[in-house]
């Protein structure tokens, strides 16, 4: 593929993630006339949705562009930005297309939206999920099948198609096809970084949570095949970092480019984890509503969303560090994340038990300027490139 032709998928990309309307979504609507259902983040069981024929569509908040006037009015200054974002996108109409929105239990913030999203749009499919912290089969597994199956319930009481076994096991291969697609380019991401800018990656990601997961297939497989036969991109002389900490409320894009621009190559990140959530291929034999189950009790991301049980916790990031090869940690959370916050000082303890450098930042979805966080970002680039060199 073309430098050129890149650049046009790109711009495509681009122009879907900055689609506050969710043209893609209202388009398919009209040509299919199937349900579409928006979530937050982190994760859901989209295999479900897709085999019975709902359009899943994830609602990563906003960008410094969108003027925040009624969602103000729901919430205390004290807490994050996201939910403000998504108040204001619903009583603005640009969700409309949705007919749902599910709400997974991430933390307090979006168990409240979930009850004030009921209250704005009655009308509207409002699930909370919830997931296990209980990680004995028998026990959480059983409880978390029940919330599957009542989810999956809901869905036909909609009008979507019902619950059937067959369709579920050829919804998790597509997207087992997917996940593969995105741990492929994390992998080419942290081989050579110059060649898969994150802020590039990162759009291509959210472009991919708006659309079907056939055309984010096709989406991926272009841009993979792009950037392969991309000759005009070389390394550069920048620190190699993981940047932890963003799972939820998404950083600007012109943060991302910030960090790029002051000297870091990103090789392991937490953005648009829906599609990293489970680590590896699900089974399709058996039956797939269990496997969804098990996939998420035993091979799920060590995320500060989730109890571990009887993991440890920082362990994960550590063995992330070791494989991406990231010379630095960059703890970057959203303001009043108290998810990613409260994590953060055990997260940090891991890290410096293993003598990488790490540095902490904070941002808001509609974080404007960036000079301090060049500056900082920058300083740290500078050192590593300067302590590996003595
Ligand atoms: S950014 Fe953090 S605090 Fe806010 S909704 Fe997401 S997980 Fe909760």
């Amino acid at each position: 593929m073309a430098a050129t032709d890149l650049s046009a998928l790109y711009s495509r990309a681009e122009a879907i993630y900055r689609d506050y309307s969710l043209g893609t979504v209202r388009e398919w609507k009209a040509r299919t006339g199937g349900l579409a259902i928006g979530y937050m983040p982190i994760y859901i069981p989209t295999e479900l949705l897709h085999a019975q024929g709902v359009l899943p569509v994830g609602l990563l908040g906003a960008r410094d562009d969108l003027e925040i006037i009624k969602g103000d009015a729901y919430y205390q200054s004290y807490i994050c930005h996201i939910p403000r974002s998504t108040i204001e996108l619903g009583l603005n109409g640009k969700l409309d297309p949705l007919d749902g929105v599910i709400f997974p239990a991430i933390c307090d913030v979006i168990r409240n939206l979930s009850g004030m999203w009921q209250t704005l749009f009655p009308n509207a499919l409002v699930r909370y999920l919830d997931v296990p912290q209980n990680f004995d089969p028998a026990i959480g597994g059983r409880f978390y099948r029940q919330e599957l199956e009542s989810l999956s319930a809901d869905l036909a009481a909609r009008g979507a198609r019902p619950y059937d076994a067959e369709a579920l096991r050829a919804s998790i291969g597509v997207h087992n096809h997917l996940r593969r697609l995105v741990r492929d380019l994390y992998t080419l991401r942290q081989a050579a970084p110059w060649k898969v800018p994150t802020s590039e990656l990162y759009v291509m990601l959210r472009a991919t949570v708006v659309i079907p997961v056939e055309d984010a297939i096709v989406l991926l497989q272009q841009y993979r095949a792009g950037v392969e036969a991309a000759d005009d991109r070389v390394p550069l002389d920048q620190a190699r970092v993981l940047l932890t900490g963003s799972f939820c409320e998404q950083p600007p894009l012109g943060l991302i480019r910030t960090l790029e621009r002051a000297g870091c190559y990103i090789v392991d990140d937490d953005f648009v984890q829906i599609h990293r959530w489970i680590k590896s291929d699900i089974p399709t034999a058996g039956d797939p509503l269990d496997n969804l189950v098990q996939a998420f009790l035993s091979d799920s991301i060590a995320s500060p969303t989730r109890y571990i049980d009887r993991g440890v916790k920082g362990a994960e990031l550590i063995e992330r560090v070791r494989t991406s090869g990231a010379e630095g940690v960059l703890f970057c959370a959203p303001s009043f994340c108290d998810p990613a916050l409260l994590d953060q000082p055990m997260a940090v303890r891991a890290v410096e038990q293993t003598q990488v450098p790490w540095t902490a930042f904070k941002y808001s979805e509609n974080t404007g300027q960036f000079q301090v966080i060049r500056e900082q970002a920058g300083t740290f680039a500078d050192s590593i490139r300067l302590w590996s060199q003595a």
